[in-house]
């Protein structure tokens, strides 16, 4: 989902949606969030938005609040790698964003881990650092479009199935990856990722 906290919205001067704004990546997007995140500088520059993942457990076809908790498999935390410039030149012309988002190692992924039986979906820290200073800090009591119900709403147009994830959205402070760059991200005390961007040049 994107533009789902108001401050990152605004950084990109993009308006709020009154509906969540949905896009997908494909299964060749998957990339370990771990060791070396290897990045293809013929792309251009990467930016990186550090975003809440959740696995999808059991299908969700036109869910109801009730049932989504218990769909939730695992909780991780993950990139939505991006093209910043070329997917500004996609939105200006009207086209679809998958050039500048959906390409192959574009969606970093941890390991998930099995969400506790009480978790409280509105109140997870999410947090990345790039090398050792704070870029980026939100909770996911911020978002527009709160966990349970925005997978209600997803599940009324692409049916979620096991093995699906859904990455909820960006908080402020996302920016560019170079080569050398070492991140470690944080979902609470939940789980946490490190790795070391590697761009390649072929
Ligand atoms: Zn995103």
């Amino acid at each position: 989902m994107g533009r789902n906290y108001a401050d990152h919205a605004a950084e990109l001067n993009n308006p709020i949606t009154g509906r969540p704004l949905l896009f997908i990546k494909p299964p060749s997007a998957v990339t370990p969030f771990e060791d070396s995140l290897m990045l293809a500088g013929r792309r251009g520059t990467h930016h990186y938005e550090t975003e809440m993942a959740l696995l999808i457990g059991s299908t969700l076809h036109r869910a109801g609040e009730a049932e989504v908790p218990g769909a939730i498999a695992g909780i991780g935390i993950g990139l939505d790698l991006t093209l910043r410039e070329l997917q500004s030149e996609l939105k200006a012309a009207g086209h679809p964003w998958e050039r500048a988002k959906a390409f192959d190692g574009s969606c970093a992924l941890s390991r998930f881990v099995v969400p506790p039986a009480h978790i409280d979906w509105d109140n997870i820290d999410i947090a990345l650092e790039k090398n050792g200073a704070r870029v980026q800090h939100g909770n996911t009591g911020q978002m527009l479009f709160p966990v349970i119900s925005l997978l209600c709403e997803i599940s009324g147009h692409f049916t979620l199935e096991p093995g699906d994830v859904v990455m909820t959205g960006t908080p402020a402070g996302v920016g560019e990856l170079h080569h050398g760059d070492h991140l470690k991200a944080e979902l609470s005390t939940l789980v946490s990722a490190q790795a070391t961007v590697v761009v390649a040049d072929d």
